[in-house]
């Protein structure tokens, strides 16, 4: 929203009647036209500017017997804008009652030789995403030169370049309130930081299953070939396939490690996340079900079946296994 000043300021006379409002379904867009006064004399200052409008109030009132000075908006080379009939009411500036329905017109306080200034630029692309809100189907943004069946050169060569160029078509930042931009950028950061840490969940339930997997896998062979018996140090890691592979042989009872005692078993705590704790929904998937010694896995046995690198790592039924890699640390 750009901030105008008001006809006070200027010292506007009040309208003399007048067409009333645009009716937004008609409206095409907005023109661009400058005063067309011929003079190389910049008009700059606050003072000079209000003098100017109220001379063009003058001029369109006293002389042309229209109801108020043609214009919606002005828009001056220091960036002000200024409250002229306002973006709602119909002009007079486009040449005929059928361009003024389809068209606002925006006044460029800009003389011959001028360029639009940065500061004229940017309230203008402001004062165009105004005229949008209020009449969405209205984004065209066109030269006088360009609609007045008659011809005219205004707004003049510098502004028909810029716009042109798009030099005054409204970008996301001149649409975008202040407060809007705001509320987008902490809406992307709560989102981008929800999903941050639902992946660092997630990731660290799937790594904690895998490595404990492995861990009690690793133990339990070491445990049996103690025994001089890789065969059965194999029919125990076979125990801990899924409870839908087929066929499973039938564990043989032995020790089994328990994790608690062996706290290599559990994964270090995570680094934390720099705004949420996770250690509280996190830790109680460090403690391994398959510490029960009969390891029975069907009922609890879900933990090592949801973790599919240990089960797809699982050879078809009959091949060799292979060694188990060395626990990481
Ligand atoms: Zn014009």
């Amino acid at each position: 929203m750009v901030r105008y000043l008001p006809r006070s300021a200027w010292r506007a006379r009040p309208p003399n009647g007048g067409p009333g409002t645009l009716t937004p379904s008609r409206v095409q867009g907005a023109v661009i036209h400058w005063p067309g006064t011929g003079t190389t004399t910049g008009i700059h200052s606050q003072a000079a500017v209000a003098s100017a409008l109220r001379g063009w109030q003058k001029f369109h009132m006293d002389d042309r017997g229209w109801s108020d000075i043609a214009y919606q908006v002005a828009v001056d080379q220091a960036g002000r804008a200024w409250a002229l009939r306002g973006l709602r009411v119909q002009s007079g500036a486009n040449g005929n009652a059928d361009l003024n329905e389809r068209y606002g017109a925006i006044l460029l306080v800009l003389v011959t030789g001028e360029q639009p200034t940065a500061a004229m630029k940017a309230t203008t692309r402001g004062v165009i995403a105004d005229f949008r809100r209020i009449f969405p189907r209205g984004t065209a943004i066109r030269p006088h030169s360009a609609v007045r069946p008659d011809g005219t050169d205004c707004p003049g060569p510098a502004a028909r370049a810029a716009i042109a160029r798009g030099d005054f078509t409204p970008t996301s930042e001149d649409v975008m309130t202040p407060a809007q931009m705001q509320e987008l950028k902490n809406f992307i950061e709560a989102r981008s930081q929800a999903y941050a840490l639902w992946v660092h969940k997630a990731l660290r339930r799937d790594l904690s299953a895998v490595v404990q997997a492995y861990a009690l896998d690793i133990k339990k062979y070491e445990a049996q070939t103690d025994a001089a018996d890789a065969q059965r140090a194999a029919v125990a890691v076979w125990a801990m396939a899924p409870d839908d592979f087929d066929p499973k042989p039938t564990p043989e009872p032995g020790s089994e490690p328990d994790p608690e005692t062996e706290p290599y078993l559990l994964l270090p705590d995570p680094d934390p996340m720099p705004t949420v704790a996770t250690t509280a929904e996190a830790a109680p998937d460090t403690a391994p079900e398959e510490s029960a010694p009969d390891a029975e896995p069907d009922a609890d046995g879900s933990a090592p079946a949801d973790t599919a690198p240990v089960a797809a790592g699982q050879p078809e039924s009959g091949a060799d296994p292979e060694p188990n890699p060395a626990p990481q640390q």
